[in-house]
């Protein structure tokens, strides 16, 4: 996406807060209704409160390490737009879209990805373990992002800035193919606190592009 700012005129959107001190509801107006006058909960009138702050986006930083990604047998095209914002977002580089993930030019995935899908190079390949193996012998580091047995924690895994770095993700269902998972570098999984074992497949991309791209040490 663009970061001009000139592009993308944000709007002066609204705060309200009801008038009834029995409710107190805040809410935001972010079009041009009419309808923030009265309080969507208690119906009492509305008061305009304050306006959003607007302007140029904070600073940039360039991503430090290398990172491409290998988005393997995902079948929702949801999780494959999310994950090419995310990509566009961290500075990812390349997109492998390996067997039955749905290309960018997807419309269900272009309506998710809002216009990232035309700025991260991707490619489609019929054979996600193949690729893999091809760019760990032209010598990328391949990570795979599992929640296996003998997985290293994520955060507290050192990430090599002298290397490129092939994250690999999988199916929603199945994970990462057991192929891949024989032959890769690394598999690092994101700790879990609560009762769900994972995260979805587009939110731990997320977090594990973003380690990737800007947490990498000179001497891990
Ligand atoms: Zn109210």
């Amino acid at each position: 996406m663009s970061r001009n700012p000139a592009a993308e005129p944000v709007p002066p959107f609204q705060l309200r807060q009801c008038t009834n001190d029995a409710c107190r509801f805040r809410f935001p107006l972010t079009d041009n209704r009419v309808t923030g006058d009265l309080c969507p909960v208690c119906g009492a009138a509305a008061a305009f409160t304050a306006v959003y702050p607007t302007g140029n986006p904070p600073a940039t930083l360039p991503a430090r390490q290398h990172v491409e990604a290998l988005l393997d047998n995902v079948r929702s095209t949801y999780n494959v737009g999310s994950m090419l914002r995310t990509a566009d977002g961290a500075g990812v580089r390349h997109l492998y879209m390996g067997g039955i993930t749905p290309p960018p030019d997807h419309p269900k995935v272009a309506k998710t990805a809002l216009g990232a899908e035309q700025s991260v190079g991707w490619t489609r390949c019929a054979n996600g373990l193949d690729t893999a193996v091809a760019l760990q012998q032209r010598g990328y580091q391949v990570w795979a992002l599992e929640g296996t047995p003998d997985a290293q924690p994520l955060p507290q895994t050192a990430v090599p800035l002298d290397v490129p770095i092939l994250l690999v993700v999988g199916n929603e269902i199945a994970g990462v193919d057991p192929g891949i998972l024989a032959m890769c570098d690394k598999v690092v999984y994101i700790p879990m606190q609560g009762v769900k074992q994972s995260l979805n497949v587009a939110s731990a991309f997320a977090v594990a592009a973003y380690h990737l791209a800007f947490d990498g040490v000179n001497d891990g």
